[in-house]
């Protein structure tokens, strides 16, 4: 039914492009992810045994030894560790296995031309009588909306979908849902939108979580004027990945390039900073009467939901952000939460699909969400607010901003204002950067790349470990100490 000729998309591309159309446009530079390599790597290794009938103990043997010989040891205990739960999750019974991209596919016309829809998963185990179809998750076993719609709207009779976590020993049914047409057709809309305009930008937190292509898409601009295709490799680096690279690369590197398992995950607790934040950006965007009475009344209907503590620190909070923002009169603000960054390209290290590593270019994305962006006299100012302390990182945060806002919107100056509305009561630091500056930031940020680029993609024990004050903050403490 599904003819090579009909262009399908994938629901997991699909994903991306509801954020931004060109998230899926071409080229795309090899990203080398450890989740991503990993995790094709542990269903390869599934797979094997899966349809290796020699007793278990071998099977399990030949598997590992065949996949993760390529990795060091604390990611070859990773997908060990992995693999031996997954056996405790579906445990290898008789029955045929499909371990090669089984998927369920829509489809519709469009513009005269029919295009399918799919929806992946990981295996599908059929005996005489029943078909069970399991999507295999990394961290927790939900599954998005649209994959659901279309595992109910073509689901055969005798045919069961599972959901399960790689660490977790249970297999969840997926229910159907009702109103699985309506989901599919919002998804086809998106499609349609993305066929019309597939290099439309859109950019927001995924530039940074999840998409490959904030080197080629040009929203953070190339430094020099080469042309990226697909055999370099791209790598994304945040501003905090940033200020790790300049203490210890390993902690850096595990966060962004390795994703290693933190020792403990993080707490959520109440964050009056994100509170803050929201609230402040909602109030000084696009408004040009911050300092008029009604104000008030729109930040207490901002904030009536939380509690009356947390109201009248928001409200201290933010009369002293008014108080700092004085003498500031001709500043427009326009944008929140925004991207913005640039692309250093160096020689690095690139891994190939079998996991061989080769010397080649990349392009390392450094990319920082600003807490607000707009015009002060006509001149490009990124806003920071600083509900912590004052952070000697702040300056290579500051020049971060300046060189993307620069190179994006060609601009010869920037101001980049950082405003601290702490316990400290710290001053506001008002940086201005013109061409001399862009011209050392340029080569400061281009050695960070060079390190970065020579971090051997399979080798999370590659980058070098610094020991330090700040290891009392690391999230890797207790691996860490382990693969000294
Ligand atoms: S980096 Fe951001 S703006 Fe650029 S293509 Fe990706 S999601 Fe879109
Ligand atoms: S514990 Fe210290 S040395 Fe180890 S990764 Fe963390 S910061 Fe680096």
């Amino acid at each position: 039914m599904n003819g090579n000729k009909i262009p399908i998309i994938s629901t997991t591309k699909l994903e991306k492009v509801k954020n931004c159309n060109a998230s899926n446009a071409k080229p795309e530079p090899r990203v080398n992810s450890g989740t991503l390599t990993r995790w094709g790597i542990l269903n390869d290794a599934i797979g094997d045994w899966l349809n290796n009938d020699a007793p278990e103990e071998t099977a399990i043997k030949k598997a590992e030894s065949e996949h993760f010989g390529s990795f060091d040891d604390l990611q070859k205990r990773i997908l060990s560790d992995m693999f031996s739960d997954f056996r405790v999750l579906y445990p290898k019974r008789k029955a045929e296995i499909d371990i090669d991209f089984p998927s369920k596919t829509v489809f519709k016309e469009i513009n005269g031309e029919e295009h399918g829809m799919s929806a992946y998963f990981q295996y599908q185990v059929s005996d005489k009588n029943t078909i069970e179809n399991i999507k295999l998750k990394i961290g927790r076993p939900d599954i998005n909306e649209i994959d659901r719609a279309i595992y109910s709207a073509d689901k055969l009779e005798n045919e069961t979908f599972y959901a399960g976590a790689v660490a977790n020993t249970e297999l969840i049914e997926i229910e159907d849902i009702e109103n699985h047409q309506t989901i599919i057709d919002d998804y086809f809309d998106i499609y349609e939108d993305f066929l019309e305009n597939p290099n439309k930008t859109t950019p927001g937190s995924h530039c940074l979580s999840k998409c490959g292509r904030p080197a080629v898409c040009g929203e953070f601009p190339v430094i020099g004027d080469e042309k990226i295709n697909t055999r370099y490799r791209g790598i994304t680096v945040s501003k905090t990945n940033i200020r790790d690279v300049e203490k210890c690369e390993r902690k850096a590197s595990w966060n962004f390039q390795y994703s290693i398992p933190r020792d403990k995950e993080d707490s959520f607790s109440g964050d009056f900073g994100i509170t803050f934040h929201n609230v402040a950006q909602t109030m000084l965007v696009n408004n040009n009467n911050r300092n008029d009475e009604g104000e008030k009344e729109r930040l207490a209907s901002l904030i009536e939901n939380e509690d009356d503590d947390t109201q009248k620190k928001i409200f201290k909070k933010y009369e002293e952000l008014l108080e700092k923002l004085k003498g500031y009169e001709n500043l427009d603000i326009t944008l929140s939460e925004y991207p913005v960054g640039f692309t250093p390209i160096t020689e690095g290290l690139i891994a190939n699909k079998d996991l061989t590593v080769k010397e080649g270019r990349v392009a390392t994305s450094f990319i920082g969400k600003a807490d607000l962006l707009g015009r002060l006299d006509g001149v490009p100012i990124v806003i920071e607010l600083k509900t912590g302390k004052k952070h000697p990182g702040d300056l290579t945060e500051a020049e971060l901003y300046a060189l993307g806002v620069s190179k994006r919107l060609k601009a010869k100056e920037v101001i980049v204002l950082h405003i601290y509305v702490n316990e400290d009561k710290d001053e506001a630091n008002e940086r201005r950067f013109g061409e001399d500056e862009f011209i050392s930031i340029e080569k400061k940020f281009e050695s960070f790349a060079e390190k970065i680029a020579s971090w051997n993609p399979n080798d999370a024990l590659s980058p070098s470990y610094e020991v330090g004050d700040w290891c009392n903050y690391c999230e890797f403490q207790e691996t860490c100490a382990e693969f000294r």
